[in-house]
Parts: C-alpha cells; structure tokens; sequence
C-alpha cells in the first residue's frame, strides 16, 4: 500500500480528474492527499472531488494564515479550517510560507496551528524555495520548521520537500516528536548528485518519521517514478519501507 502524502489537482484539471487516477496507478499508489493552495483554490472543490474518488483520495485543506497577505477579505483561518473538517471531511491542512506571504516561524501561526492539533490533523507546509517562482526563499527555510514546532508542541508538522542538504534536517525529524520529513522533490534531484544522501537522511531521522511524498499532478508522472527509484535505491527494510510508504501516513491520518 502506498499513500502519497503531497499531491495536487489545480484548478485547471478538475474536470480530469480521471487522468489524476490513471497516473496514480501507474505509479502504484493506493492513496494520494490532495492539497489545495487557498486562497487561489477551494477546499470545497477538493471535497467534491473526494466524495467521487473516496477510496483513492484524502482531501487537505488551505487557507490562507494571515488574510491581510493578500487583501481578500476572509473569515477567521482557524473558524475556516474548523469548517473543511468538521463539515468537509479534510484530514489535514496545507500552508505555503512563500505563496501565502508568511514567514514559518512567526508567532502568528500559533493559533492557527492550536486548532490543527484540537482537529487532531497533521499540518504540512512547503519548505524551501518556489521551484523558481515567485515567493522569499528565507520565509520557508527546512530549520525554521524546528522554531515552529517548539512554539506549538502538540501540532503534528510536516516539512515538506524538506531539503535533504540541510544538516539540521534529519536531526530535527529525529529530536523533535511532532516533526515529519516528506521528500517529493528535493530529495530526488539531490538522489541524482549524492545517491547515499536519502539513505543517510532517513537512518538519522528513522523511518518513522519520513512520509512518502511525490508533489504529483497530471503530466507530473516521472516525480512518482522518481521517488519509487531512489527508495530503490536506498535498500530499506521491508518494515521501514512499508512505514515511509504508508504506514506512518495511515497513524498521522488515522485511516
Ligand atoms: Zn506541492
């Protein structure tokens, strides 16, 4: 079984949501957690598509932490998450320090990151910089990850990209009980310099502690293939690898 924790589906390929599940079979993934951008996508359109595929899809939500980010007028973020998953069913939230124009560790997130763990749900936010995009890098640097999580203890966080060069990385995941590591990306391009890296990173982080993860969408195919070849490549142990490829996601998600 393996469960994809960072996919999307954008706003332009929700009527193909048919290509999404071809694409996950063939990469051999069971499951994949769809994670909208607010305010740019809808939790409710994710949770419309989930009600079609609710075997194969985990429906995040987003919202946007700071509303004056961006100057559309929005309810309360913690009263918008309580909604997606009280009322939509969302197992998990997204936020994007460089999209949505904050820094990890402002102290601002608190609250908001308080309700995810009375929601009991994970919250995963992109690190590193926008593959190219518009956004300040120094907001979602891997270590503040670390800052946030001892701001809000009993939040689960997930880093997600999380930069395998950066030293504090594994060391975080492996001190810091609420702190997840998801791979998709960072890791891959890393693999094809420093094939040993992936490995040595999920030894000092442990298994527990590492989420598949592919950031998939259609036409997106060979990020799956990618991440599928370097855990090849890293040699794990059945038990380790049946815990990064979902059992660990089925704790976090409690599905
Ligand atoms: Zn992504």
């Amino acid at each position: 079984m393996i469960i994809d924790f960072h996919t999307h589906i954008w706003n332009d390929q929700m009527h193909d949501i048919d290509t999404f599940i071809k694409g996950l079979d063939e990469g051999g993934i069971d499951k994949a957690c769809v994670l909208p951008i607010a305010p740019y996508m809808s939790n409710e359109d994710i949770a419309k598509l989930v009600e079609k595929h609710p075997d194969r899809l985990i429906g995040f939500a987003s919202v946007v932490p700071f509303s004056q980010t961006t100057g559309i007028p929005r309810t309360d973020p913690s009263e918008e998450l309580r909604h997606a998953v009280e009322d939509l069913g969302m197992k998990g939230l997204k936020i994007h320090p460089l999209i949505q124009g904050f820094k990890i560790d402002d102290p601002g997130l608190v609250p908001l990151m308080t309700t995810a763990a009375e929601l009991d749900i994970p919250v995963l936010l992109h690190t590193g910089p926008n593959m190219g995009k518009a956004g300040r890098s120094a907001n979602g640097k891997v270590e503040l990850i670390e800052d946030l999580a001892l701001m809000c203890p009993n939040t689960t966080i997930v880093a997600g990209h999380a930069d395998p060069l950066d030293i504090a990385t594994p060391y975080m995941a492996a001190s810091m009980p609420n702190v997840y590591l998801e791979p998709s990306i960072s890791w891959t391009k890393r693999h094809e310099i420093l094939p040993k890296l992936a490995a040595q990173v999920i030894e000092i982080a442990g298994a527990s502690k590492v989420l598949y993860g592919t950031d998939y969408s259609i036409g997106r195919g060979q990020r799956v293939t990618d991440i599928n070849d370097m855990l090849d490549d890293c040699h794990l142990s059945a038990e380790d690898r049946d815990l990064i490829e979902s059992g660990n996601a089925r704790r976090l998600l409690k599905i």
